[in-house]
């Protein structure tokens, strides 16, 4: 009974996100197709996570890539993707490649070339984003701005990787004028490079925008938004497989 009335819950969730990213698209002059909402999974039962897919949400994300696994083939995937965003250890590359249509979070040289190298092993192309630090916060993933070119060039050359575009998690801000500044860093970052044209370096994605400020970074460009809490409720790390 419990979980009946739960998802009834995300299903509601999912409508009314649904319906404030629109707006904040239709605020920004932008095309609401233009898009997409992400449901992010981390610790949530998949029974929760289906009953969003039933909602029309057709893009997943997975921080993790044991949870990745374990939950997989409990997903009702017809017409879903499901992205990598969380931080990827290399030696964990092999498990996820074969799940996952994008990784969002390529931070390092060595990282892309466990991923050209698990790619090419099986015949696959893989979209990834470059995470972008755009706070510059010690000990957080991403690289910084200054260090985008370096390792953009160095990605360009790897055939089995496909560079699309960007993605940030901002520092915590109070205010909205704070988190604003930084998603508007992050987009003319991103409409710096795309002006550039680098060669096979696509810039069509930028990954931003969570719970708390998802309609703030769609109004600065934001064109696929990740949204655990507000989604499937506050997750409980205790009870977390
Ligand atoms: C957990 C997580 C999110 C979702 O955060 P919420 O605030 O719960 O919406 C988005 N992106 C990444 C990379 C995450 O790890």
């Amino acid at each position: 009974m419990t979980q009946v009335l739960k998802e009834q819950d995300v299903a509601q969730n999912v409508q009314e996100i649904l319906e404030n990213a629109k707006q904040a698209a239709v605020r920004a002059g932008r095309d609401p197709k233009q898009v997409g909402v992400m449901a992010v999974t981390k610790t949530v039962d998949p029974v929760l996570v289906n009953a969003a897919i039933a909602q029309g949400i057709d893009l997943l994300g997975e921080n993790k890539a044991q949870e990745l696994c374990e939950k997989y083939d409990s997903y009702h995937k017809e017409g879903v993707e499901i992205h990598f965003i969380g931080h990827l250890q290399t030696n964990k590359v092999r498990q996820i490649v074969d799940k996952v249509c994008m990784i969002e979070s390529v931070d390092s040289v060595r990282l892309a070339k466990e991923i050209e190298k698990q790619c090419a092993a099986i015949n696959k192309t893989m979209d990834i984003l470059v995470e972008v630090n755009i706070g510059r916060e010690e000990n957080k993933t991403g690289i910084f701005p200054e260090e985008l070119l370096p390792l953009l060039d160095e990605i360009s050359k790897m055939q089995h990787l496909k560079v699309r575009g960007l993605m940030t998690i901002p520092p915590v801000c109070e205010k909205k004028e704070k988190v604003s500044q930084y998603f508007s860093q992050m987009n003319q970052l991103f409409i710096d490079i795309k002006q550039k044209k680098y060669d096979n370096i696509n810039m069509e994605i930028l990954s931003m925008g969570m719970s708390g400020d998802y309609q703030t970074a769609i109004e600065h460009g934001s064109n696929i938004v990740r949204i655990g809490t507000s989604m499937f409720g506050q997750r409980n790390y205790k009870g977390a497989k």
